[in-house]
């Protein structure tokens, strides 16, 4: 049967875990869909706003799990979209910050698909959050970088030159908060290290704005120390620079305060 509209996807952000940070648009667009393709990071709480009629596809793939292929996903939300399905791509955070929420994005364009993007609250500003630091507090920093650990060469772009983002980081008065680094973070710390003093604070966060989340506080040098000791994993956040100073006092993993314990 044609569809009656334009094939339609919305790439919608469910926000860094807590199923409160939706945001209304979001709520909107779940309640208007007859399929959502949904990745792991998103908290199962969320999908109780799609209808009980809507198809939910899971197709999370995190670092190191069994995962469907990316192509698989692409060609999946082309195909339903076609079929006049109304298609919502629930990607965690924001979609279009890392997770290929831009390629998925122009695959769908290519394909002659009408693409709505709908904002979420990204990891990185709920890691803060969390933290109780401004990653913009203008007594220490101009700026915020967003990188990821993850680039090891394998895209289309080289390498992250750390040592080059860490000088940069410190002469331009930049905090940096690294997605996806937990795995790399010897080597990130490491290339960091050649840029910026051994005591700049870091701050580690896991499982952002959720009731699990754990934190911990420490020095740039210690970095790989801290993470292993604190026995911290994926996914989670890693804030580096000088708007954590006054943090340093907490070192150990602690429970987010703000947490709701239900
Ligand atoms: N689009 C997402 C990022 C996807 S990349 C966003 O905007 O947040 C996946 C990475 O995001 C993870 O490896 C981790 O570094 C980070 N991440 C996602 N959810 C997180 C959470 N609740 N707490 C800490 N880090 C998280």
């Amino acid at each position: 049967m044609k569809p009656l509209h334009k094939p339609l996807v919305t790439l919608v952000g469910a926000g860094p875990g807590d199923p409160d940070l939706l945001t209304l648009k979001a709520v909107k667009a779940l309640q208007a869909a007859s399929v959502v393709l949904v990745d792991d990071l998103v908290h199962p709480d969320v999908l109780a706003h799609a209808p009980a009629s809507a198809r939910i596809v899971h197709v999370g793939k995190r670092g190191g799990c069994q995962s469907t292929p990316q192509a698989f996903i692409e060609k999946l939300m082309v195909q339903e979209a076609l079929a006049g399905e109304n298609v919502v791509r629930l990607k965690g955070g924001d979609p279009l910050v890392f997770g290929r929420g831009g390629e998925e994005q122009a695959h769908l364009q290519a394909h002659g698909i009408e693409v709505r993007v709908v904002n979420g609250i990204t990891a990185g500003l709920a890691a803060a959050h969390d933290v109780g630091v401004s990653l913009t507090h203008r007594e220490h920093a101009h700026g915020v970088v967003m990188v990821t650990g993850h680039a090891s060469g394998a895209g289309p772009l080289p390498p992250v030159d750390w040592p080059q983002l860490a000088q940069t980081a410190r002469d331009c008065h930049l905090t940096l908060v690294i997605y996806m680094g937990v795995q790399s973070a010897a080597q990130v710390s490491l290339g960091l290290l050649q840029g910026l003093p051994g005591e700049t604070p870091v701050a580690v966060v896991e499982n952002a704005s959720q009731a699990r989340q754990r934190q911990a506080q420490g020095r740039l040098d210690q970095l790989q120390a801290l993470l292993v000791q604190e026995q911290l994993g994926s996914p989670a956040i890693i804030i580096v620079g000088d708007v954590l100073k006054g943090l340093l006092a907490l070192t150990s993993a602690q429970p987010n305060p703000n947490a709701k314990t239900a």
